[in-house]
């Protein structure tokens, strides 16, 4: 038990933290190009949140929700996932006051939801993604499907499927829950408990059940029941697509696990050898914000798994390659080359220049050893001998050339060719 992580978790270990480091890198670059800002909100909200903002009748708030009631008996949540926090923030901090659209990103986001655990599946997840408020044109959903599809690129993810979507807005939902509800009612003894109760509530999320999904590939489907306002909204999305030159497919099955999307819905996927993986997906959710409380503003994101986009990249063999530990090691023999040494390695830090020396009493043969092991380029020895004389020698581990350099050069020679 204690030293086991709970089921559905995993420890970010230090040989892969470059990675993590580097999607991170990779989304803050690639993010503030194009203007957006991050955001940080709490790891628990209060439950309601979630209720209301992701809804009632999905998968997540029905069945994989981590909720407690804290020391004050308020329901607290541990946040399924990012948007509604963001909301709730933006609602808070009045940031829709801003100028228009207050585009936000977060980084390595984690996640909770109380999952069957498998391969791609944990009960803590980490998500990167983006949030725009106030922008009603499909340009903004163009946008951040690029963005998202740049991201995994850097990543070095390429040959993602991109699929798209519209499940339209509240006016024309209504009409088309009334036909799937017409599709749905002689099917229903043979559906679950779940798609039974939710044939009432909210009719489109039997068509995202597990169970009877398959059953349902014949119903009729929201985007060739959309409104005037919508079919526009898609038709501009698809153009603005085709414009920026971004491949995609329509896929009109796709509704995602959450309630709050109106309009684009959108997910992006990777073939693997194991099967199809979902890296990102998102929409827009044009009533969300009103729904937790804000001015009425629309509202559109992604979440991506970082989990999964590093599952990818070992699956097809392009995980970035860990940068060697050091770019100086230094190597002494004698306590007062020691104390030089220790000296010479808060001067090469000091330049910027990654630098350790031994500490724990190794032979100089040992010293070498190790200094192999973390991969540093030069090896700088000093010996009684070169302290004597004032210089050091400097080796390229690459090439095993040695040169005797001047102490006074050393940092010089090292941060000038690094
Ligand atoms: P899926 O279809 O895989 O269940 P989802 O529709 O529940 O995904 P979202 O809520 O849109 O996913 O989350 C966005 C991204 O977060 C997913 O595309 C995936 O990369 C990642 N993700 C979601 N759930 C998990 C999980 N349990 N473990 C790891 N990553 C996850
Ligand atoms: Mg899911």
């Amino acid at each position: 038990m204690l030293t086991q992580a709970p089921k559905g978790t995993q420890d970010m270990l230090p040989k892969d933290a470059h990675r993590w480091q580097t999607i991170e890198s990779n989304m803050r670059r690639i993010c503030a190009l194009a203007g957006y800002r991050e955001i940080r909100t709490p790891v628990f909200e209060h439950t309601e949140l979630f209720q209301r903002g992701v809804g009632e009748t999905t998968d997540v708030v029905q069945k994989e929700m981590y909720t407690f009631n804290d020391k004050g008996n308020r329901s607290i949540t541990l946040k399924p996932e990012g948007t509604a926090g963001a909301v709730r923030a933006l609602v808070e901090s009045h940031l829709y006051a801003d100028i228009q659209p207050v585009k936000l990103y977060y980084v390595s986001c984690p996640c909770f939801r109380y999952e069957k655990p498998q391969s791609g599946r944990l009960r803590q997840f980490h998500q990167n993604g983006v949030e725009v408020f106030g922008a009603k044109d499909a340009s903004v959903d163009a946008e951040i499907i690029d963005l998202a599809m740049k991201l995994l690129n850097a990543n070095g993810i390429e040959g993602l499927r991109l699929n798209i979507n519209s499940i339209g807005c509240p006016n024309c939902r209504k009409a088309y829950h009334e036909k799937l509800r017409a599709y749905l009612e002689p099917k229903l003894p043979t559906l679950c408990q779940t798609c039974r109760d939710r044939f009432e509530r909210n009719p489109l999320r039997t068509l995202d059940c597990k169970e009877d999904a398959d059953k349902l590939t014949d119903a009729p489907a929201m985007l060739d029941n959309l409104c005037g306002e919508c079919a526009d909204h898609f038709e501009k999305l698809r153009k603005y697509l085709d414009g920026m030159g971004i491949s995609y497919n329509v896929d009109p099955r796709i509704v995602r696990g959450l309630d709050y999307y109106t309009k684009t819905v959108f997910e992006i996927i990777t073939d693997t050898p194991n099967g199809e993986l979902t890296v990102c997906g998102g929409g827009r959710y044009d009533g969300l914000v009103e729904e937790l409380g804000g001015p009425s503003t629309p509202g559109i994101g992604f979440g991506m798994g970082i989990e999964r986009m590093i599952m990818v990249q070992d699956l097809f063999g392009v995980a970035p390659q860990a940068p060697a530990l050091y770019d100086v090691f230094v190597v002494t023999m004698g306590d007062a080359a020691r104390m030089e040494g220790i000296k010479l390695v808060a001067e090469l830090r000091a330049a910027g220049v990654r630098a350790d020396i031994d500490h724990a009493a190794r032979s100089m043969k040992a010293q070498f050893k190790y200094a192999n092991k973390t991969g540093a380029k030069k090896v700088v020895v000093i010996a009684e001998d070169e302290l004597a004389r004032g210089v050091v020698k400097l080796r390229d581990m690459e090439q095993s050339a040695e040169t005797e350099v001047p102490r006074a050069d050393i940092v010089g020679i090292v941060t000038k060719d690094h």
